[in-house]
């Protein structure tokens, strides 16, 4: 089998969907279920089609597009990742992991290569938590982490529930058969630009990941009292911003004490109420975001964290409540899996590193129901999910080429 990748197809069919997008170049916004969204999903569904494969999407919008193997009953092998972007994101997020498989699957065609296992590749739908403020929507149910009821009440920003807006985008089958039948896959495989700097920092160009560290996060409300600016004086106040900033460097301090690396804690969201410049703060909503690769040690991050918040309470004379609104396990990558990725990184006389993945990934869920791994790439000073993130063409092609080995090893 003489494998090659077609660099110059996938470094162009990356740029086109990257112009699938509502910002303005190069930054890259495609948030799920928007127009332009469904434009780029039908996009990349001619490209699969162009490549020979069946395509199906479920009654969430992950889409299947399958090449089938000599043993179409048995079960398949599976790689993929999404496409969808959060506001003012780079181009290379998720769709390193689509075009390359796509163009991994391509590779194996071309090389004459006839798959035992049928090769599917998986468009996740809704990776990102941008519109229903909760991550790997589609892979969450695929895998029965969460439930379809759950999922189609979920509400976006306009208060309009997943369930129809999916409706609107012509998805109307069932939620409850989105999750995959048991052995549905004997193995899955998501490539990823690694979203971090280590890969670059020690000039290796693959790597494979071991576990990937597991986030958990919360709602926090805060309800103080609002009131003039002028009038009320500093001490009858009970400023719900300023218990907020109390309160999130609290959580910095909750993750920076920890002597792990691997802990990290963020507020990204603090919405203000009423939100003018002459009125108190009298309402504060935050989301916290809370990983690490240890439950027991995130745990305890968690409960410092509520600690901090009961003692500000008290202190500032506010009510703060919380909200627990997903706290997933970390995952474990599949032996038999990374063993693929490491011969296939030999084979071709790619060097790599077993690492950890901190970001999570629709890989994260499917690791419930089969047997996966995540194989990364660097990508420059480790920015993502930003405009200027950046692949290097040939780490993009070295990826998609050890997948490629990788999904033909597990196929025979
Ligand atoms: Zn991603």
């Amino acid at each position: 089998m003489k494998l090659g990748i077609d660099q110059q197809r996938l470094l162009t069919e990356i740029e086109t969907l990257a112009a699938f997008s509502d910002a303005v170049p190069p930054a890259v916004t495609r948030i799920a279920f928007t127009p332009t969204d469904l434009k780029a999903r039908a996009w990349v569904i001619s490209r699969c089609e162009e490549a020979g494969l069946t395509v199906r999407q479920d009654a969430v919008g992950n889409t299947f597009a399958r090449w089938s193997g000599a043993a179409p009953g048995a079960p398949a092998v599976g790689t993929g990742s999404h496409i969808d972007a959060i506001p003012n994101a780079g181009k290379y997020d998720g769709v390193v992991g689509v075009l390359g498989g796509l163009e991994a699957i391509r590779a194996l065609q071309r090389s004459g290569f006839r798959p035992k296992n049928s090769i599917e590749l998986l468009v996740f739908a809704t990776e990102e938590p941008t519109r229903f403020g909760i991550g790997c929507l589609g892979s969450r149910l695929l895998s029965g982490t969460l439930s379809a009821d759950t999922a189609g009440r979920l509400r976006d920003r306009d208060g309009e529930s997943m369930d129809a807006v999916r409706r609107k985008a012509g998805l109307n089958g069932d939620l409850q058969d989105v999750k995959l039948p048991t052995g549905y896959y004997k193995g899955f495989v998501e490539l990823h630009i690694e979203q971090g700097p280590l890969l670059e920092r020690a000039q290796i160009s693959l790597g494979v990941v071991m576990s990937i560290a597991a986030p958990a996060s919360l709602r926090i409300s805060i309800e103080g009292a609002g009131g003039h600016a002028g009038s009320v004086l500093m001490p009858d106040r009970k400023d719900a911003l300023c218990a907020a900033a109390e309160l999130i460097l609290a959580v910095e301090n909750a993750a920076q004490s920890r002597a792990a690396a691997d802990t990290v804690a963020t507020v990204g969201v603090c919405d203000v109420f009423p939100g003018a410049v002459n009125s108190i703060p009298s309402r504060v909503r935050m989301t916290l975001d809370i990983r690490d690769t240890d439950l027991t040690r995130r745990d305890g991050v968690m409960q410092t964290i509520e600690l901090a918040s009961q003692n500000t309470a008290a202190k500032r004379h506010v009510s703060i409540q919380s909200e627990l609104l997903n706290a997933d396990a970390p995952a474990h990558c599949a032996p038999e899996v990374r063993t693929a990725l490491a011969d296939s990184c030999r084979k071709h006389g790619a060097g790599f590193l077993e690492m950890v993945s901190r970001a999570y990934h629709d890989s994260l869920f499917i690791s419930r129901i089969a047997p996966t791994g995540m194989l990364f790439i660097p990508c420059r000073n480790g920015y993502s999910h930003r405009p200027d993130e950046y692949a290097a063409p040939e780490d993009i092609t070295r990826g998609a080429l050890v997948l490629a080995e990788a999904l033909a090893k597990m196929s025979t």
